[in-house]
C-alpha cells in the first residue's frame, strides 16, 4: 500500500522545503524526497558557503589593507583548516534547523531519488524503493553546474563551483574562472582577497552581462586595481596541461592567447535536474523544453495537479525567488491569496563592494516605452563611506517622468545588498522620489545614499520648471 499525502514535494532546497513548511502549517499531510542534502544547492553548495567564505576572506583583505583606516596588522593568515570547518559548521547548524522545523511540523522526509510515475504517484527509489501517492506534486529539483563542451575540461585540476566549494583550496596561487557570471564574479573575489592571482576569461563582452552596464565597467575596474585580470569577448578553445599547470587557450578579438593556472574553475551557468524524473508517459506530457519543465503563471506544469517552482523551470535562479514561487504554487493548490508579488525581484552580487539591483534599469524602462528621469549619488561623498575607506561606488534611482514613481534602482555599494530591500519596498508600495526624498535617514549610514540619489531626481525636475 503506498502513502498518501496531500502535497509530495522533490527536491528540499530554498524551494521545496518552505513550500513543504507552508503546505504542513495549513495542516496539510506532507511528505518531501531529498536525494542528497537538506536545504539544497543554495545551503550546501550555493549561498551560504560561498557568503561564509567572502565574510572571512573580505575581512582577511580589511585588515591587510588597513592602513588607510590607522590599522596595521602584522601575521594575519587566514586558516584552511579553520575554515573549512567553520563553513561546514554553518552549514550542517542550518541544516539541522531545517530537520528540526520537518519533525515539529510532522514532515515525512524520504532520502532517495524521486520520480514522478503517474499523475499523484511518486517512487522513491533507494535500497528499498517506497511508493507515494499525493493529491498534488510540487517539483522542486534545482539545477547543476553545466559545463561546455571545452575540450579538456575534464582535466584533474578543472572544477565547477560544487567541486571548489568542497575543497576550499586556498593554497591556490593562480587561479582561472571561465565565466564572468555572478559565481565568477564572487569565486575571484574570494581568492583575490587571498592573494591568488586570478585571470578571468569571459564570453560576452562584458561581465556580469545580465546587470546594468555601468556596475559592470566599475566592478571590472576595481577587480583590475586589485590585481585580477579580466579578459571579455573571450572564446575558450580548449584546456591542455602544460608542465605542472594547466593552460587556458582562447581567442581575443580574433587573437589566440593562452592564460596559465593551477586551478580552473568553470562557472558557466546551470542545468536542471530533469534526468530521470519523469517516467515515460509523464515525460511527454510535461514538455520539458531545454530540460526546464514550463509552467503556467501559478506555477502549474501541463500535468493537471503537478506544480514545479525554483531553479528546475528556468528564469531567474535565485534562492529567494524559489522560495516565493513555492509558496505561491501551495497557496494556489490549496486556493489562498497571493503573497507575493513576483514581478519585483532583487538581484546581489557580494562582492566588495556589493551590488544589488531591483527593478528597471534606465535602458530596460526605454526598452518597454517609459520615459524616466534617473538620479546618481556618488557614495564617495557619502559620510559613512568615506569615513570607512569604501571603494567607489553610488546608487541610482530610476523613475518614471511623468510623477516621478521609483521603477527601479542599481546599487554599488558597502551594504548595497541590504539596502536594496528599501528600494524594493519603495517600489512595491508605488512611492515616488519625493517620497524618497522626504524620509529622515539617520546620518551617517550608507542609507542617506537613497535619500540623496532621490533628491537628485528631484533637482533635475526644479531644473526644468
Ligand atoms: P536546489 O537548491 O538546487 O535544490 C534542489 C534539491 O532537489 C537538491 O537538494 C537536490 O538534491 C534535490 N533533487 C534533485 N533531483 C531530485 C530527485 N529526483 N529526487 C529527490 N531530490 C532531488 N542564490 C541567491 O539567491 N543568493 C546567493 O547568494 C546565491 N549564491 C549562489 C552561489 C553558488 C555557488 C550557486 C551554485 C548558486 C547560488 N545561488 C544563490 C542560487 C541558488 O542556490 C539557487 O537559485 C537555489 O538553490 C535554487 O533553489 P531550488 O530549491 O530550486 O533548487
Ligand atoms: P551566469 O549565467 O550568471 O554566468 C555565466 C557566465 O559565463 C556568463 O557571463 C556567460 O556569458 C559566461 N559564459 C558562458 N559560456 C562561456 C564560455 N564557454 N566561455 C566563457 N564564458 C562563458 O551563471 P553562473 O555564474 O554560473 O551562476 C549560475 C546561477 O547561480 C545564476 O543564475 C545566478 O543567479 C545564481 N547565483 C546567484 C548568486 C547571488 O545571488 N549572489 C551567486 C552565485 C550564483
Amino acid at each position: 500500500m503506498a502513502e498518501c499525502y496531500d502535497l509530495i514535494v522533490i527536491g528540499a532546497g530554498p524551494g521545496g522545503y518552505p513550500a513543504a513548511l507552508k503546505a504542513a502549517s495549513l495542516g496539510k499531510r506532507v511528505a518531501v524526497v531529498e536525494s542528497r542534502e537538506l536545504g539544497g544547492t543554495c545551503l550546501n553548495r550555493g549561498c551560504i558557503p560561498t557568503k561564509t567564505l567572502l565574510h572571512t576572506t573580505s575581512l582577511f583583505r580589511e585588515v591587510t589593507h588597513g592602513e588607510m583606516v590607522g590599522l596595521e596588522v602584522h601575521g594575519a593568515a587566514v586558516h584552511a583548516e579553520s575554515l573549512k570547518m567553520r563553513k561546514q559548521q554553518v552549514v550542517e547548524t542550518l541544516r539541522s534547523g531545517i530537520e528540526k522545523q520537518f519533525i515539529k511540523n510532522k514532515i515525512d522526509l524520504y532520502y532517495g531519488i524521486g520520480s514522478v510515475t503517474g499523475a499523484h504517484e511518486v517512487l522513491v527509489s533507494g535500497t528499498e524503493p517506497v511508493r507515494l501517492e499525493g493529491h498534488y506534486i510540487l517539483i522542486a529539483t534545482g539545477s547543476r553546474p553545466s559545463i561546455p563542451p571545452i575540450p579538456g575540461a575534464d582535466l584533474p585540476g578543472v572544477v565547477d563551483s560544487d567541486q571548489l566549494l568542497e575543497e576550499v583550496d586556498l593554497g591556490c596561487k593562480q587561479l582561472i574562472i571561465i565565466g564572468g557570471g555572478v559565481i565568477g564574479m564572487e569565486f575571484a573575489q574570494i581568492y583575490s582577497d587571498l592573494g591568488c592571482q586570478v585571470t578571468v576569461l569571459e564570453a560576452m563582452d562584458r561581465i556580469l552581462p545580465n546587470m546594468e552596464k555601468e556596475l559592470a565597467q566599475n566592478l571590472k575596474m576595481i577587480l583590475k586595481k586589485r590585481g585580477v585580470e579580466i579578459h571579455t569577448g573571450a572564446k575558450v578553445q580548449a584546456i591542455r596541461c602544460a608542465e605542472s599547470k594547466l593552460l587556458c587557450v582562447y581567442e581575443e578579438k580574433g587573437v589566440e592567447a593562452g592564460a596559465s593556472g593551477e586551478k580552473i574553475l568553470i562557472a558557466t551557468g546551470r542545468k536542471p535536474n530533469t534526468e530521470n524524473l519523469f517516467a515515460e508517459g509523464q515525460a511527454e506530457a510535461v514538455g520539458l523544453a531545454h530540460g526546464y519543465i514550463p509552467v503556467d503563471d501559478h506555477f502549474l506544469t501541463r500535468i493537471p495537479d503537478i506544480y514545479a517552482i525554483g531553479d528546475v523551470i528556468g528564469g531567474i535562479q535565485l534562492a529567494h525567488v524559489a522560495t516565493a514561487e513555492g509558496i505561491c504554487a501551495v497557496e494556489d493548490m490549496f486556493h489562498l491569496g497571493r503573497t507575493f508579488d513576483m514581478s519585483v525581484v532583487p538581484s546581489c552580487v557580494y562582492t566588495n563592494p556589493e551590488i544589488a539591483t531591483v527593478g528597471d534599469t534606465e535602458e530596460s524602462a526605454k526598452e518597454k516605452g517609459l520615459e524616466t528621469r534617473t538620479g546618481k549619488y556618488l557614495m564617495s561623498v557619502n559620510g559613512k563611506s568615506f569615513l570607512s575607506a569604501q571603494e567607489r561606488g553610488f546608487v541610482k534611482l530610476v523613475a518614471e517622468a511623468e510623477g516621478g514613481r521609483i521603477i527601479g534602482a542599481q546599487l554599488m555599494c558597502a551594504r548595497a545588498t541590504d539596502l536594496i530591500a528599501e528600494l524594493e519596498l519603495a517600489i512595491q508600495k508605488k512611492m515616488s522620489a519625493q517620497d524618497l526624498a522626504t524620509i529622515i535617514m539617520p546620518h551617517p549610514t550608507f542609507c542617506e545614499g537613497i535619500r540623496e540619489a532621490a533628491e537628485a531626481i528631484l533637482e533635475k525636475e526644479y531644473e526644468k520648471r
